[in-house]
């Protein structure tokens, strides 16, 4: 029989981790499917840990890993994939937001031969306007700089064993699941699930943390950026080419432009055009150096 991984990254999920270990047993065990739970607590700071290590010791379906501080969801991911041992592994929130009955549908797709299987959001769940906006803009972004259709795309997904291969050897230490496991190919599939109400704990992503989560994953794929700061600098020259002929010919004319204002507003236009520039480059000498320095994704405390 073949086995069936699940990896759960947890981030302070202590009120929801019972409830997904019945709720993913019961529902897997009645499909029959053989699996395992591989949870990956993310340096929670409650009593995660010992909620995973209690369900451990009374199934030894489950096996736990615990961070030795929050590496963020990525790395939990990438964890959970190079700890688990199934013939296929499937990556799932530890909120139930992601519905165990869609995980089945999935696992009779693998079965019959697709190699990734992803979810995709029928609907978005419960979202502000704001959050809403932001996440189209990132989205949309997003499936320009990969070259597929990621505004519906989801961290839930199943890949057989030789997807998560692919996936662990690719040594970017700064990984997007979500567009990674689309862009390694394979015989691809998908189903539509609903997103779910949250029961209980929260959600883990402040606004800043989304921005930042956006910034990180834009830049990982595309350079559209850097060829901006080009763009602006040819922008800027042609405006300058034009001053600088009216600038001379105001000249010989004796109406010259007199006084300080035109300087000023050229300082602080070419000023912060040139800024922004060296911020941009900046920010990707930055990603190549985090990645030269060649850290681990995450660091394991303990396992279970
Ligand atoms: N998560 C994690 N590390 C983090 C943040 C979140 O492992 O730093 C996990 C979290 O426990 C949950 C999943 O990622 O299983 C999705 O998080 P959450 O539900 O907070 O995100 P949302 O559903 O609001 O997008
Ligand atoms: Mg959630």
């Amino acid at each position: 029989m073949s086995l069936l991984s699940v990896v759960i990254p947890a981030y302070n999920e202590e009120a929801m981790l019972p409830r997904t270990v019945s709720a993913l047993t019961s529902i897997l065990e009645s499909a029959e499917i053989g699996f395992e739970l591989v949870f990956v607590d993310d340096g929670s700071r409650d009593r995660t840990w010992e909620r995973i290590q209690e369900a451990a010791q009374a199934d030894p379906r489950i096996h736990g890993i615990r961070f030795s501080r929050n590496f963020g969801k990525e790395s939990a991911i990438f964890a959970g994939l190079a700890g688990a041992r199934g013939d296929c592994a499937a990556v799932m929130d530890c909120d139930l937001q992601h519905p165990p009955a869609t995980l089945i549908e999935m696992y009779r797709l693998w079965e019959q031969g697709y190699e990734v299987v992803e979810a995709v959001k029928r609907t978005r769940g419960e979202e502000s306007l704001f959050h809403k906006v932001c996440s189209g803009l990132f989205y949309r972004i997003m499936t320009k700089a990969v070259g597929f259709d990621m505004s519906r795309a989801s961290d839930f997904k199943l890949l057989d064993r030789r997807a998560v291969e692919a996936l662990l050897d690719i040594p970017e230490k700064r990984a997007f699941f979500r567009a990674l496991s689309s862009w390694i190919g394979y015989r691809q599939a998908s189903v539509e699930f609903d997103v779910q109400e949250r029961e209980a704990g929260e959600s883990k992503w402040s606004t800043w943390a989304l921005i930042r989560y956006a910034v990180t994953n834009i830049t990982g794929y595309s350079t559209a950026p850097m060829l901006l700061v080009m763009w602006a600098g040819v922008i800027v020259f042609a405006i300058d080419v034009i001053l600088a002929i009216q600038t001379l010919l105001r000249y010989r004319a004796g109406t010259a432009v007199e006084g300080f204002t035109t300087v000023i507003l050229l300082l602080l236009f070419l000023g912060s055009i040139i800024m922004i520039s060296l911020g941009i480059i900046g920010y990707y000498i930055a990603r190549i150096y985090q990645e030269v320095q060649g850290r681990p994704r995450y660091i394991i405390s303990r396992s279970i």
